[in-house]
């Protein structure tokens, strides 16, 4: 891509661009803040409406709380769409209509712009704004390297399992360039229809992955050495842009981190944090039986209790959802609680000694930055694939027998992996990846070099 006129050498001025739902938005503050203290000028592209009150409620503070960053507020284009679709599916579409509408907003920035850097759902539409801006580009992956690698070969995996029958007595599916093969089970069937949004956000935004600068990825390369370093050779997409691992990204400063006194008082590495993320509700029947194993096991528990998809939905309370026995007869060692924490002040805390978690790939990276061990109890999308590479790395263990929405995992088989996860052994495996991971981030280390020399070629954009 052509590069454009910056005058100011020494603070480049980087626009980045999240999309929906708070597994895109964390990791894209993260890096607006980074980027803000390695001497950036840095402008957010905050798209309005959110779809979650947690995205608006994270912006506000975000902004208040950095004051050094822009936010450029864009209205997005109304989208109406005709079918039933996740509403955080939608917003991608949405933004990707409304790109176009940047075009005079970004072509004068006070500085200028010296780049861009985009989610990968809406790829292709910054790519053709910038390309004609003049601003190099690249994507933030906000997935494992693992999945990416899915990603990006998106198209030749759907020909391929088209000739095998779609998927008929298949188990596994082949990736180029001797990548292991990926369990079918573990890949959403969505992936494999053209029909579903799903599959075709991919399709639309994968060809992008040869177009932009470079691709950034929320991982480290202790963590998925093997995959990045097969993605970098050129053998599983032809001329796709080089993989930067700059993991794990760093936290930002909170306006106020909440008091947890209830934390304070348990012994150290004592507490099982359970938490399926921003957009992951289980069943009655489900959170019913977790509850049984929780109480079984006779853990410690700090327990994040999510009732539907979208946060506005979720009006329940705890005593609707829960029996109110159970939360009785564990009241002296277990903590249940609905809305909003602070999940990265929770994996941060002495008391934690386990995490129960979906494996959003943010848990993933805030549970390796905390060295706290994950019992991976995958849900949808790229969860599975996430949680082969957490077992892989040592960070913890994948309940695989546990299959998603589909089967009703009862209260003694969850009873037995707590258990197991919360062993001393694991913290020790646990405390590895986190070394690990802080000598990526040091000066030297590799996400930090990669951070820098984005920086650095962002300087050079004359
Ligand atoms: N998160 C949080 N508090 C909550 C729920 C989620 O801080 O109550 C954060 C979590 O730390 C992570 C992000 O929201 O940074 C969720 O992203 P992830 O990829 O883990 O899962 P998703 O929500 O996308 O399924
Ligand atoms: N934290 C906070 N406010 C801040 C900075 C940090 O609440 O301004 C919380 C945040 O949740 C973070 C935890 O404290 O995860 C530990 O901070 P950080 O990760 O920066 O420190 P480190 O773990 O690197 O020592
Ligand atoms: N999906 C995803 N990431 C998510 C949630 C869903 O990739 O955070 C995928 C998932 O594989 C699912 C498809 O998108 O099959 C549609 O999502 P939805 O939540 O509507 O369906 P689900 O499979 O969860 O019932």
């Amino acid at each position: 891509m052509a590069s454009t006129t910056n005058l100011d050498q020494t603070t480049p001025h980087i626009a980045i661009f999240p999309t929906a739902g708070m597994g895109h938005l964390m990791p894209f503050l993260r890096l607006a803040a980074m980027l803000a203290t390695r001497n950036c000028t840095v402008t957010v592209i905050a798209a309005k409406p959110t779809v979650s009150a947690a995205e608006s409620d994270q912006l506000s503070s975000f902004f208040a709380t950095h004051q050094n960053i822009k936010c450029l507020e864009f209205q997005l284009l109304p989208y109406n769409p005709t079918t039933d679709i996740d509403p955080f599916f939608a917003q991608f579409i949405a933004i990707s209509n409304s790109v176009h509408l940047l075009h005079p907003l970004l072509s004068n920035t006070s500085p200028p712009l010296s780049t861009f850097i985009a989610d990968f759902t809406i790829a292709s539409s910054v790519c053709k704004i910038a390309t004609d801006l003049s601003i190099p580009t690249y994507v933030l992956i906000t997935t494992s390297a693992r999945f990416f690698s899915l990603l990006a070969c998106h198209s030749q995996l759907v020909e391929n399992n088209a000739k095998k029958g779609g998927g008929e007595g298949v188990d596994y599916i082949e990736i180029p360039a001797g990548l292991p093969p990926v369990p079918l089970s573990s890949i959403p069937p969505p992936f494999f229809n053209p029909n579903h949004y799903f599959s075709a956000i991919i399709s639309a935004n994968a060809p992008s992955f040869t177009k932009v600068n470079g691709i950034l990825v929320n991982t480290f390369d202790w963590f998925e050495s093997a995959t990045i370093e097969v993605l970098n050779s050129g053998r599983v997409v032809r001329d796709l842009a080089p993989i930067l691992p700059v993991g794990p990204l760093e936290s930002f400063k909170f306006g106020h981190a909440p008091n947890l006194p209830w934390l304070d008082n348990q012994p150290a590495k004592s507490v099982l944090f359970i938490s399926f993320g921003s957009r992951t509700a289980l069943s009655k029947d489900q959170l019913s039986e977790l509850g049984v194993g929780l109480e079984k096991s006779g853990c410690k528990f700090l327990w994040i209790l999510k009732g539907s998809k979208v946060d506005k939905q979720d009006k329940e309370e705890i005593e609707e959802i829960l029996d109110e026995s159970f939360l009785e007869r564990t009241k002296n060692r277990g903590m249940v609680m609905k809305g909003w924490v602070n999940q990265e002040q929770i994996l941060a805390h002495p008391a934690i000694g386990g995490f129960l978690s979906h494996c959003g790939w943010n848990s993933v990276m805030e549970a390796a930055r905390q060295g706290v061990p994950i019992l991976a109890w995958p849900q949808h999308g790229d969860q599975r694939v996430n949680a082969q590479v957490v077992e892989n790395a040592g960070l913890g263990s994948w309940a695989r027998d546990w299959i998603g929405e589909k089967i009703l995992v009862k209260g003694e088989e969850i009873e037995e992996k707590i258990r197991e996860i919360m062993r001393l052994e694991n913290l020790a495996k646990a405390s590895e990846v986190r070394e690990k991971a802080r000598h990526a981030r040091e000066i030297g280390g590799n996400s930090e070099q990669a951070i820098q020399g984005i920086i650095e070629a962002s300087k050079q954009n004359e």
